[in-house]
């Protein structure tokens, strides 16, 4: 690899964006993905706000330009809005968005636009509220949609996330986009992926959901300006102020152009979220240039593909909420 394309993989992949997860601690129970309490990391293994700070500078000198950071849910560590201010603040980063639950949304907004947030996801998978709790274990729906309406009244843009599943949300696809219908909100449905709890749900195909849109909004139209961070599909329907999106994170042949690597809360770099296969940052030591060392063996060692089609293969046998989806 020569230095300009430093962090081209194997295939010819550019690698510019890095998903950091702040914490495997959550405050809700989702049951794909975290649906009991389970070993939590112990708080001396999770990475320091400086040591996250010096990973993500080191990214930044290799081309990774924009950040990711998520969980477990990353609003419960104490500092998230401030670290999302110091990684603003690196020389060549373009972007550092955040993937919430969005229970924590509304007390951290004025923090998180201050130190620069622009755009938020926000999962939700349901407006039904005896739906939300089965789902998360919480009645924290109505807050969580007043955080959403405070987000976008604060300029930001809010994409939401939602996981379909067979004869429990399914059904709401459409009250979803709803959300999409007057303010500018993306709505993007992604497919429930075999990680974790994950493996014992239904999944519902995305090419089925797209096929159930189109017949209700034949007009619909494919975004053919590319954008986003990663594997999202866009489009948009006559009338509506958002776009939906299609994450066919299981169906969907998207990993040419993946763009990405993960780094877990105690540090572990990982090259795809189907395999077990982590390049530890602290085994080396969390110098910069062993830092740069652990980046670029992730990225060499990162697959052609994910194999979420065929279940033998996978060998990642954490849970999401460990991972950071
Ligand atoms: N707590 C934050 C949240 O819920 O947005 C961030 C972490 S959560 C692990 C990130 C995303 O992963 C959420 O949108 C969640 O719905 C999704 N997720 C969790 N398990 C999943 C699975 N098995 N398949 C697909 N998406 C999953
Ligand atoms: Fe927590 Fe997010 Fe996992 Fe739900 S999806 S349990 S909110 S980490």
């Amino acid at each position: 690899m020569g230095r300009a394309d430093i962090l081209t993989d194997g295939y010819g992949r550019r690698i510019d964006y890095l998903r950091i997860s702040i914490t495997d601690r959550c405050n809700l129970r989702c049951g794909y993905c975290m649906p009991e309490d389970i070993p939590l990391v112990p708080a001396e293994e999770i990475l320091t706000f400086e040591e996250i700070e010096a990973v993500c500078t080191a990214a930044a000198e290799l081309g990774i330009r924009k950040f990711k950071i998520t969980g477990g849910e990353p609003l419960v560590r104490r500092g998230c809005p401030k670290l999302i201010g110091r990684l603003n603040k690196i020389p060549g980063v373009k972007q550092v968005t955040l993937t919430t639950n969005g229970i924590l949304l509304g007390k951290y907004l004025d923090e998180l636009v201050f130190h620069g947030l622009r755009s938020v996801n926000v999962s939700l998978d349901t407006l039904k509220p005896e739906v939300y709790r089965e789902i998360t274990g919480s009645d924290g729906l109505s807050l969580v949609l007043e955080n959403i309406g405070r987000a976008v009244d604060a300029g930001l843009q809010v994409k939401i996330n939602s996981v379909l599943q067979k004869k429990v949300n399914d059904g709401e696809w459409e009250a979803l986009l709803g959300l999409a219908k007057d303010q500018k909100i993306d709505v993007r449905f992604i497919e429930m992926m075999p990680i974790g709890y994950g493996k014992k749900c239904e999944a519902v195909k995305g090419s089925g959901l797209q096929a159930k849109l189109r017949e209700k909004y034949p007009l619909m139209e494919r975004e053919t300006q590319a954008r986003g961070n990663g594997p999202a599909v866009y489009y948009r329907i006559p009338g509506f102020s958002g776009s939906v999106g299609f994450i066919s994170a299981v169906h969907g042949q998207f990993c040419d152009s993946c763009n990405r690597i993960r780094m877990t809360a105690k540090g572990e770099l990982k090259p795809c979220l189907s395999y077990g296969d982590s390049v530890d940052i602290r085994a080396a030591g969390v110098t910069a240039d062993r830092i740069k060392e652990a980046i670029k063996e992730a990225v060499r060692r990162k697959p052609g593909g994910h194999c979420f089609a065929h279940r033998d293969g996978i060998t990642e046998d954490r849970q999401m909420v460990q991972i950071g989806g």
